[in-house]
């Protein structure tokens, strides 16, 4: 069986202050009339004498000084309860400004959203525009630099022409390679930024791969290698091309930052059992423990002073993002030896070896 339950209508303040004040006045009043009586009739009935019952004392403390007293505490009880409600009221009104105020922030919020959205899609936009104009530019730019290397090859090898012209087209065949190298780093960093890296990882071996970088990187200079190549060196899981690149960055470095004539060292061995450490290291001025972390990122020039080779702070950068696309990982270590004048440092990759990779 359902229970029926009551409910009371709830009070307004108005008649809630109205109620009070008829009982501050009704109940004193009642109470003085009443007492008043009792005492009137009990002294005429008890003693005749109804003139000394209106002065009795008793008169006086029951029928005024007690509804007196009552009609003090409701007043009191009434400014307390007046005082509630204005604070009720306050609150009331605070809490709608602040309901109002949050509809509107919200509404401004909502409004700022969307313009920071649209000026998103704006800026992906043309970064997207930009990334496909440089990578049309450099593509188009690399066809012809080819065929002017190629071609100033084959001009300096002519013994027929005089020593001079051949000592000047060796510097342009050098500048034209350069030029190239640089172009295929805008081209390879705007297809990394435009997520349109193509990596093709296969099983790679390491030291012939290290032997055909240096080769290429070294080919005019008179510097000394120096191999720790340790044995029975598994093959590598990465794409031979990219990780060719990015072994050609750290020999380029290693030969522009130390001083002509001093070796570099080239390591590669198994570590953990699971991935290959290729090292390469030089006896150059060092890198400052500051500036180890951020050389990997674009633009930054560990050394920033005038004497400093020429460069755009692109190499290791763009080395990092094609050794991280491959799963693998970069880093520095300098100085290698404190004591010397020349401390020198070791640039070092990690790959993982191909048939961890393949199992995985
Ligand atoms: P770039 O050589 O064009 O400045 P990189 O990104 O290849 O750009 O190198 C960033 C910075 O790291 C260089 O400017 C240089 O200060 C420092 N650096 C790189 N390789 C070496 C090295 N082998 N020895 C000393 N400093 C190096």
């Amino acid at each position: 069986m359902g229970v029926t339950k009551f409910k009371m209508a709830p009070i307004s303040i108005a008649s809630k202050r109205a109620y009070i004040r008829l009982l501050q006045w009704a109940l004193p009043l009642s109470l003085f009339v009443l007492s008043t009586a009792y005492e009137f009739g009990e002294h005429q009935i008890g003693h005749g004498d109804p003139i000394a019952a209106l002065v009795n004392a008793e008169v006086l403390l029951f029928g005024i000084v007690g509804p007196c007293a009552v009609a003090a505490a409701i007043g009191y009880i009434r400014r307390m309860v007046d005082a509630q409600d204005e604070a009720q009221i306050t609150l009331e009104r605070l809490n709608r400004e602040l309901e109002g105020k949050v509809v509107e922030r919200t509404l401004a919020l909502e409004h700022q959203n969307g313009e920071l959205a649209r000026a998103n899609a704006q800026l992906r936009s043309l970064d997207e525009m930009k990334s496909e104009f440089v990578a049309m530019v450099s593509h188009e730019l690399r066809a012809p630099l080819t065929i002017l290397n190629g071609a100033l090859e084959v001009a300096t090898q002519d013994k027929a022409l005089p020593q001079t012209s051949r000592g000047t087209l060796a510097i342009m065949a050098s500048e034209s390679k350069r030029l190239t190298d640089f172009v295929q780093t805008i081209l390879d960093l705007s297809r990394i930024e435009a997520g349109k890296l193509r990596v093709n990882p296969g099983p790679v071996a390491i030291r012939p791969l290290l032997e055909q970088a240096a080769g290429v990187i070294l080919s005019q200079s008179a510097r000394p290698l120096i191999w720790d190549h340790c044995d029975d060196l598994p093959p590598a899981w990465a794409d031979e091309v990219l990780l060719e690149e990015v072994l050609r960055n750290l020999i380029r470095n290693a030969d522009k930052y130390s001083p002509p004539g001093q070796p570099i060292h080239l390591s590669a061995c198994l570590q953990d059992g699971r991935r290959i450490r290729i090292g390469v290291r030089d006896h150059g001025h060092g890198i400052a423990p500051e500036a180890q972390t951020r050389i990997f990122d674009r633009f930054d020039r560990g050394d920033a002073r005038e004497s400093a080779p020429a460069g755009w702070g692109l190499g290791l950068y763009l080395a990092r993002r094609l050794i991280e696309a491959q799963s693998g990982a970069i880093g520095v270590r300098s100085p290698v030896a404190p004591d010397h004048p020349m401390p020198g440092s070791e640039f070092y990759i990690f790959v993982p070896i191909a048939e961890i990779a393949e199992d995985e």
